[in-house]
């Protein structure tokens, strides 16, 4: 049978963008299909890119607060949070425009409105249909707002990168690696920040003593942490939104309430019944490691899989897709294996592979961690100190590094490196064998004992 597309992709995120490029470029007839109006998806409009930017401006708030103890005489004014956003927009303007050009150079067609499956090899968009060979399913999530009462006057993250102005006092809820960017991100920037978590501590998944010490660092940045806290309801008491908990606790007196809870994967109205294609308890969409979905022309790339949400999974996911289909290359796929994060935190903090526990889980006593806490060079002239602390987790006689969880300055950009060599299969003894670069914090990481 003759089909419109060879592939045709349903969003224009992360996923859909590196598949259909990739695609297109091995000679495939390819449809991406976004029912945004702009291209680029969770990432570059409402993630990582406009987060960035924040934590870039939260950053240099932290660096004037230091600036004196280095001998300059700073007046710290206010931060004009409009011009600010007005810069960001623009920038992430020139990236959608960067992107329909780079559709329009490699030869992919566009279609903008909302897709759905009509059967496993046909798209509906606009009350038009078209068929392909194979269809992505590349839709991503959306923030999960709780079923309370009073929902409708709290924000998600979509909210607060549309926010005007800088909330004077904001309560965000939840535990994950966003609730504790956003809170860091505003409370830097002006904003009188509660952050309140179900549990007794936030990022629970992550080694524990990154939450530990990155607890202590937002207090001491002035961020209010409240526990065992499970919101209930929210109401609007004159200009104040005030929240309570399950257990009849109060939080009162914000003017924005943010939830950062988790993200629901966007299944609900895909058609995939249409199709036959299965989806689990929690919507995700089940995968094999060809990204193929229960149909056979059907896969499924990003976010909506449930793995490790983040940008360049969905990249890496797309494009080894596409050079196994496209370009011979059989057994291509992605080893979801070892995939390095950086969480925007004040400080950041970075990390890859097995926790102590899932190690000990995994390996049983053959396990060993290696540890660190430091006050980097430059916390030595300010007088708000942040400590560095990092932990490798080691396993059998060779001590292979299978785990590694670093908090402090600078750890965004120091994981990177050692990622390549974790993934290789280094031993400790090879980190110890590397000649440290002084003086700099990464150092500490190949002079552990
Ligand atoms: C606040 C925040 C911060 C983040 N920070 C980071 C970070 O620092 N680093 C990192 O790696 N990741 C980060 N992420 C995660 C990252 O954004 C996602 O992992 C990534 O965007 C997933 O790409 P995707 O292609 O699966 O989905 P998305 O990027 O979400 O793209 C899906 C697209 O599909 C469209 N769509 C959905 N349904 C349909 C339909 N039926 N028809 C047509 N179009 C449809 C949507 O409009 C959307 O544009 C962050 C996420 C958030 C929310």
């Amino acid at each position: 049978m003759a089909y419109d597309y060879d592939l045709i992709s349903i969003g224009g995120g992360s996923g859909g963008i590196a598949l259909s490029n990739r695609a297109a470029s091995y000679g495939a007839r390819c449809l991406i299909i976004e029912q945004d109006t702009r291209m680029g998806g969770t990432c570059v409009n409402r993630g990582c890119v406009p987060k960035k930017a924040m934590w870039y401006a939260a950053d240099m708030a932290h660096a004037l607060r230091d600036a004196p103890a280095y001998g300059f005489d700073v007046n710290q004014s206010t931060f004009d949070w409009a011009t600010f956003i007005s810069k960001r927009e623009k920038y992430i303007s020139n990236i959608n425009n960067y992107y329909v050009s780079a559709f329009e150079k490699n030869g992919v067609d566009t279609a903008y409105g909302h897709a759905r499956l009509v059967d496993e090899h046909t798209v509906s968009v606009n009350g038009k249909n078209y068929t392909a060979e194979r269809i992505a399913l590349a839709p991503g999530g959306v923030p999960t707002v709780p079923d309370i009462a009073g929902k409708e006057l709290g924000i998600t993250s979509d909210g607060f990168f549309e926010l005007q102005q800088l909330p004077k006092k904001v309560l965000v809820l939840g535990a994950g690696y966003i609730a504790v960017e956003l809170a860091g991100m505003l409370q830097a920037l002006g904003a009188e920040v509660t952050l309140a978590v179900r549990k007794d501590k936030f990022m629970r998944e992550f080694e524990p003593m990154l939450a530990d010490n990155l607890a202590q660092a937002m207090q001491s940045d002035g961020v209010t942490l409240a526990t065992q806290f499970t919101a209930a309801k929210i109401e609007r008491i004159n200009e104040s939104l005030n929240v309570e908990s399950e257990s009849g606790e109060t939080l009162s007196g914000f003017d924005q309430v943010i939830f950062a809870i988790g993200r629901t994967p966007s299944t609900s109205d895909l058609g995939l019944d249409a199709a036959g294609v299965n989806v689990d308890q929690r919507g995700y969409i089940p995968v094999d490691k060809f990204q193929q979905t229960n149909v056979p022309s059907i896969f499924a790339v990003g976010d909506v899989t449930g793995q490790a949400e983040l940008t360049p999974v969905a990249i890496a996911a797309g494009r080894r897709m596409a050079d196994r289909i496209y370009n011979a290359q059989t057994d291509r796929h992605l080893n979801y294996d070892n995939i390095a994060t950086v969480v925007f935190s004040h400080p950041p903090i970075g990390t890859i592979g097995l926790t102590e526990a899932q190690a000990t889980e995994q390996y049983g006593d053959d396990v060993k961690a290696y540890e660190t806490s430091f006050n980097p060079m430059y916390m030595a002239f300010t007088d708000h100190k942040v400590r560095t602390s990092m932990k490798l987790i080691v396993v059998g006689k060779e001590e292979r590094v299978v785990g590694c969880h670093m908090i402090g300055l600078a750890v965004d950009e120091m994981l990177q490196g050692f990622a390549v060599a974790i993934r290789m299969g280094a031993t400790k003894q090879d980190f110890d064998d590397t000649v440290a670069i002084h003086p700099t914090s990464s150092e500490e990481l190949v002079t552990m004992r």
